[in-house]
């Protein structure tokens, strides 16, 4: 590395130790931050000579990175973002950490995937899905899978790996050379009703989709999710034991083991590794308090809200909404949600802006109670699984208040 990239690199872990010793979080976005004002060109530099995954999509890439980083690992440390600091501060900060390591796992926020693609010149680029995301400062679905399609044409080098189940996705990703599909599944349609190449209607039946005006369709996946495991492109099943919920889960270690099956790992050996996460960033976290085993859930937009009421046991359940900055400040996406399949279970509502869900959940005709905080709904559960389940802000402070108590 050029000297000037070197002192960028070691001041950048300089600041991020003392921002994690002064308890300012994980110290990944400052470290990064300054690394970068030093040396502008301190991501490449760092991503030089390493063979980089990029993992991006509206949801489950801070699970799927922790999967496939997981996988990866079979062949030797894996410098990755597990914290979830997917910008390219984050990006610099965790290769200027992990020191020399020849692989890298790297969540990218969808936006910044052009730029990032430049920096790193990755191996691999994994897309998940591309749904609706905070309505006041997010792209339009359609513009987002046209800066992925604009910059993957740009590096016809790079082997993407994609999710025959989204349109946008697959429409993002079929102009590159190299793909490899992987089902994974969609919950969420509403974001995808209208091809992105013509504008015609999409049709969908079952597990497929094509468009009515052109040659857009489901492409054939190679990687599929079958029962509780995984079918590799040779045919073969995989058994997949995770502590993660859902089969939204099964549908990450599915990109996770094709992600790792493009550094050479055989998803045989990379399997028993998925199985040791537990958590990621908190999120599907359990703890016990009060004789209530207590899981905590993440639910940032209406496609994650649907995927987390899968998630979820039949069993109490409480929902904290907030719409903080980093939540976004529109509360309007409450009602692309269908709250119908908490009908029947007992729901606690709670957070900054819970007036708001009760409305929401008077139209979807689901009762409720309101608690003002996290020890009264606790208090109002019997004994046995709470499911809480929460957007941004409000998730981080059902942690906090869960930490000071434990
Ligand atoms: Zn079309």
């Amino acid at each position: 590395m050029p000297l000037r990239a070197k002192v960028a690199s070691s001041v950048s872990r300089t600041a991020a130790a003392l921002s994690r010793a002064a308890g300012r979080g994980d110290g990944s976005v400052i470290g990064g931050w300054i690394g970068l004002k030093i040396d502008p060109d301190l991501l490449a530099h760092l991503a030089a000579g390493r063979a980089i995954a990029l993992i991006s999509g509206t949801n489950g890439k801070t699970t799927t990175t922790r999967l496939a980083a997981a996988a990866v690992g079979v062949l030797g440390p894996v410098a990755t973002n597990g914290f979830g600091a997917n910008m390219p501060t984050g990006h610099t900060s965790a290769l200027a950490k992990a020191g020399q390591t020849p692989y890298a796992v790297l969540e990218v926020d969808e936006h910044y995937l052009p730029r990032v693609l430049v920096a790193t010149e990755p191996r691999v680029v994994a897309l998940l899905n591309l749904s609706r995301d905070q309505l006041d400062r997010a792209k339009e679905v359609a513009m987002m899978a046209q800066m992925w399609r604009t910059a993957l044409a740009e590096h016809p080098g790079v082997h993407v790996v994609a999710n025959a189940d989204d349109p946008m996705v697959v429409w993002a990703a079929a102009g590159s050379p190299a793909v490899t599909w992987f089902s994974a599944g969609q919950r969420w349609h509403d974001d995808s009703w209208v091809c992105p190449e013509c504008g015609s209607p999409i049709e969908r039946q079952a597990d497929q989709w094509w468009c009515t005006g052109c040659s857009l369709r489901r492409p054939v996946p190679q990687w599929v999710v079958e029962d509780e495991g995984v079918v590799d492109p040779r045919g073969a099943w995989h058994k997949i034991s995770l502590q993660l919920p859902g089969r939204v889960n099964l549908g990450n270690a599915a990109t996770a083991l094709a992600v790792a099956a493009q550094f050479g790992v055989r998803p045989t050996d990379a399997v028993s590794r998925l199985s040791t996460v537990a958590s990621v960033a908190g999120r599907y976290a359990q703890v016990v308090r009060d004789g209530r085993n207590i899981r905590l859930l993440l639910a940032k937009n209406p496609a994650s809200w649907l995927e987390a009421f899968d998630m979820a046991d039949n069993a109490p359940t409480l929902l904290s909404i907030n719409a903080r900055d980093p939540d976004g400040l529109d509360t309007s996406w409450l009602f692309d949600v269908d709250f119908s399949p908490l009908r029947g279970r007992q729901v606690l509502i709670t957070g900054d802006r819970a007036y708001d869900l009760a409305v929401r959940l008077e139209v979807n005709d689901v009762r409720f109670q309101h608690v003002r905080t996290f020890g009264e709904a606790v208090r109002l559960v019997p004994p046995g699984r709470l499911e809480v389940i929460a957007n941004y802000t409000a998730f981080q402070d059902i942690r906090a208040e869960l930490d000071r108590v434990l």
